[in-house]
C-alpha cells in the first residue's frame, strides 16, 4: 500500500491515463490529473479515484507550455500534503498526414505536446524528486516511435524522442534514486484509435496476439514500472508483439 504519496498523471482524465489514475488511486496514491479538454470526463475520473478514499484533483494545463507546467506543479505542491513521488507523462495527440503534405503546424503541435510536454513536466518535478531522495517517472511512448509508421512522421518522431528523453533522464537521475522508464503501447482501444476498426484483417495480421490492447494492458505495465525500484531506462512494449 503506497500510503502518503502523490502521483501526477498528464492526460489522466480519459483513455489510458484515466485507467492509470484509477489503478494508482486503488494503490493508495493521491492523484493530480493534468489535462486539457472535456471537464466532465476529468470530473468523473476524479470522482472515481476519490472512491478509493484518496485525494484527487484535476488541473487544466497545456503540457506544451513551460510556464503553465511550472505553475501547475507549484499548485499541486500547495494542494497536496503528501509528497509527489510519481510522474506519468501520458498526454499525447496525433495529427497524422503524409510527410510530403504535412503542415508545419501539425509537426510543431505534436512535438510540443508529446515530447516537449514530457520534458516540461520532468523539468519541473525533478527538483521535488531530488529533494525527496527518490521518485518514479514513466513516459508513454509508442511502437510508432520504435518502428516508424507511415503517415505519422511527427508522431513517430515525438515518440522516438520520448525513448531518448527517458534514457537520458534515467542516467542523469539514477544517482539520486530516481527511476525513469517508458511504456510503448501498440494499438490500444481508446478515443485516439476510434477510427481504427479491429475487423480489419490487415491490422490484425500485424499483431501477433491477434487483437487490439485494452487500457488495462497498458496501465498494468505503468504500475509495474512505478513499483519496480531496480528497473530504469527500460522501454516496455505493450503491443501484442508488433515490434518484437
Ligand atoms: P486520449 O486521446 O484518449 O487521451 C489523451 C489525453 O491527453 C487526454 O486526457 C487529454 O486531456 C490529454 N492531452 C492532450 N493534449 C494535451 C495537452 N496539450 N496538455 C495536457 N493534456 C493533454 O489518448 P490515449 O489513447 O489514452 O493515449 C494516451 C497516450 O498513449 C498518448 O501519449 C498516446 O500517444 C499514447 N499511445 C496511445 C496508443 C493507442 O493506441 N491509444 C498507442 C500508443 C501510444
Amino acid at each position: 500500500m503506497a500510503e502518503g504519496r502523490t502521483a501526477i498523471g498528464t492526460g489522466g482524465s480519459r483513455g489510458i491515463g484515466r485507467e492509470v489514475s484509477l489503478r494508482l488511486a486503488a494503490l493508495g496514491y493521491d492523484i493530480a490529473i493534468v489535462y486539457v479538454g472535456d471537464e466532465n470526463e476529468a470530473a468523473e475520473t476524479v470522482k472515481d479515484c476519490e472512491a478509493n478514499g484518496i485525494k484527487a484533483k484535476a488541473y487544466v494545463c497545456d503540457v506544451s507550455s513551460f510556464e503553465e507546467t511550472k505553475d501547475v506543479v507549484a499548485q499541486i505542491r500547495k494542494d497536496f500534503e503528501n509528497p509527489v513521488e510519481a510522474l506519468v507523462n501520458n498526454a499525447g495527440i496525433t495529427r497524422d498526414g503524409l510527410i510530403a503534405f504535412m503542415k508545419e503546424s501539425d509537426w510543431d503541435s505534436v512535438l510540443s505536446v508529446n515530447l516537449k510536454g514530457a520534458f516540461n513536466m520532468i523539468r519541473h518535478t525533478a527538483a521535488l524528486f531530488i529533494r525527496n531522495k527518490g521518485g518514479r517517472i514513466v513516459n508513454i511512448s509508442s511502437v510508432s516511435g520504435l518502428m516508424g509508421n507511415a503517415g505519422q512522421a511527427n508522431y513517430s518522431a515525438s515518440k522516438a524522442g520520448i525513448v531518448g528523453l527517458t534514457k537520458a533522464t534515467a542516467r542523469e537521475l539514477a544517482p539520486k534514486g530516481i527511476t525513469c522508464n517508458a511504456v510503448a503501447p501498440g494499438f490500444i482501444r481508446t478515443d485516439m484509435t476510434k477510427n481504427i476498426t479491429e475487423d480489419s484483417s490487415e491490422l490484425l495480421r500485424t499483431i501477433p496476439l491477434g487483437r487490439m490492447g485494452d487500457v488495462s494492458d497498458v496501465a498494468s505495465a505503468v504500475v509495474f514500472l512505478l513499483t519496480s525500484p531496480y528497473i530504469t531506462g527500460e522501454v516496455l512494449r505493450v503491443d501484442g508483439g508488433i515490434a518484437m
